[in-house]
């Protein structure tokens, strides 16, 4: 079968789609033990396109037992790492072989225009699997220095059980940036994706299945925070969490260690990331053209997203200009057009968010320079303008508040120092970027950001051989990267005296 090459075709394709809404425990799909269901909305058009299995504490405590079970029987964690790489090789090509029905199930289940979806966050994922694979069998232990009577052997171990709670923005990509290091290092794993877009994880679980992994090691729990997430979370037996979502949550999972195991919680949370355009931006065309992607990009639902921007006052209204022309190419389309750059909302409560920002910075008295409403209402799907807010203060809601929507504010500066203060004025810590021809003010201005990520002349760069994560409340440990192997590791010290 080609690749679709229309909308028309592409629907076509998706009326051919066999939707599997079941849990995944222990190699075998399976309906939550209460056989409760939530239903999966299509942001596209508001209907339903499958019900699914909603998990809750008894569906936790089984996969469990059987991640436990599959972990002590060593039958994937005691496996040559070069033959664990074999069989995550081979579930990387099976994504790869399986491209076009991730690619729609992503689309469908959350809204990201298809042609992302396909050209982007399918690869992106198998490339994680792969990338991380190639590794596993490269990395070796250490010997400590010591007299020649001892030997300090320094030697990492698969952690345990690993559970993975993740977000709905990059269903597929922030699944694997946990999974891949996760399985690759030995552990078992339980994935329990977001309820606004569990279909791909569903389907990503017949296909780890397919590639060899064995029954147990790789379990996929769908429903919602509150029930099967915080059951994860305050679980006795599972020995790690890691977690890709909101800060509020992610305070909330430490929370839930501390009460019960004390597991490892590892956090990737939330950003408001400032893109800062100095007079001497080498090209003032393309930073306005990546000042309009930073925050239009899947329909600014990304935690990175380019939401404060923060402009030399000298340049600071011919740049608004600019940006508000770039931003015309991101104008809301049917996510199935393989032309549309920017989709659906992922729903009608995120959709309600993002408007009550819009409607906030109106009160607060920025100037609405471009964007600003819901359209395409017809569809009975949701979306929204990617919108621009000229003449924000940092103190104002849309410029402090994570919104997870295309909402971009505008901040003038005068002097390096007032826009770094700036940019660091913020709880979150997750992202940057630095526009300027002048190599000595983008070192010292990279130097002083506090974020993860810093991007100079550019904006979003980087991957898998760069380590992903945030300081201050955007997160603790990094994904991606040889770095990534931190969190599903423990160390351990065996000390040997010779006779
Ligand atoms: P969310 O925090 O609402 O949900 C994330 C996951 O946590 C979901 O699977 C959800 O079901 C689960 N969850 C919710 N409450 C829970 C609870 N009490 N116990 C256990 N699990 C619970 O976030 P979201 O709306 O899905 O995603 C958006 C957020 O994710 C944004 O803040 C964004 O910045 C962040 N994000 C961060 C990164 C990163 O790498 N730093 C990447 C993507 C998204």
């Amino acid at each position: 079968m080609s690749t679709p090459k229309t909308r028309q075709e592409w629907q076509e394709r998706a009326s051919t789609l066999d939707f599997n809404g079941q849990a995944f425990i222990n190699g075998q799909f399976c309906p939550a033990v209460s056989g409760e269901t939530f239903a999966s909305i299509s942001p596209l058009d508001g209907k339903i396109l499958t019900e699914v299995a909603s998990c809750d504490q008894a569906d936790a405590d089984l996969a469990v037992i059987a991640a436990r079970q599959s972990f002590e029987s060593g039958g994937w964690s005691q496996l040559a790492p070069a033959k664990r790489k074999k069989v995550l090789l081979r579930f990387a090509e099976l994504i790869l072989e399986n491209r076009e029905e991730l690619a729609l199930l992503e689309t469908l289940d959350m809204g990201k225009p298809i042609s992302h979806a396909l050209k982007g966050d399918v690869p992106a994922t198998a490339r994680a699997i792969s990338w991380t694979a190639e590794a596993i069998d490269k990395i070796y232990d250490e010997l400590a220095p010591t007299p020649a009577n001892q030997i300090g052997m320094v030697t990492r171990e698969p952690i345990g059980v690993v559970a993975a709670i993740v977000p709905w923005n990059f269903p597929l990509i922030m699944a694997a940036w946990k999974l891949a290091p996760a399985l690759a290092t030995g552990n078992s794993v339980i994935l329990k994706p977001s309820e606004k877009s569990p279909l791909s994880a569903i389907r990503l679980a017949a296909l780890a299945q397919q590639a060899g992994i064995p029954d147990g090691v790789f379990n996929v729990l769908p429903g919602y925070g509150h029930t099967v997430g915080k059951a994860l979370a305050l679980h006795q037996d599972v020995d790690c969490l890691v977690f890709t979502g909101s800060t509020g949550v992610a305070k909330q999972l430490m929370i839930y260690a501390g009460e019960s195991n004390m597991k490892r919680v590892w956090l990737e949370a939330g950003g408001k990331s400032p893109n800062i355009v100095f007079a001497d931006a080498p090209d003032l065309d393309r930073a306005a053209t990546e000042a309009a992607s930073a925050i239009a990009f899947n329909q600014g639902e990304v935690c990175t997203a380019g939401s404060r921007l923060l402009v030399e006052a000298s340049i600071k209204d011919e740049f608004v200009l600019r940006v508000a022309k770039a931003l015309k190419a991101w104008q809301p389309g049917h996510p199935l057009d393989p032309q549309t750059t920017c989709g659906a909302i992922v729903d009608q409560q995120q959709l309600e968010r993002v408007i009550s920002y819009i409607e906030a910075g109106v009160q607060e008295g920025a100037t609405l320079a471009e964007g600003g409403s819901q359209v395409l209402q017809e569809s009975g799907g949701y979306f929204v303008q990617p919108t621009l807010f000229d003449n924000v203060t940092n103190q104002m809601k849309i410029a402090a508040e994570e919104i997870f929507g295309p909402v971009l504010s505008v901040i003038p500066f005068d002097t390096a120092e007032e826009a770094i203060a700036i940019a660091n004025d913020s709880i979150y810590g997750l992202a940057a970027a630095v526009w300027t021809a002048d190599i000595n003010k983008a070192h010292k201005t990279a130097k002083a950001l506090r974020a993860g990520s810093v991007w100079i002349n550019h904006y979003d760069g980087g991957d898998m051989t760069a380590p992903f994560g945030g300081f201050k409340q955007s997160g603790n440990g990094r994904d991606k990267s040889l770095h990534a192997f931190d969190k599903y590791t423990e160390l351990k010290a065996t000390w040997i005296e010779l006779s």
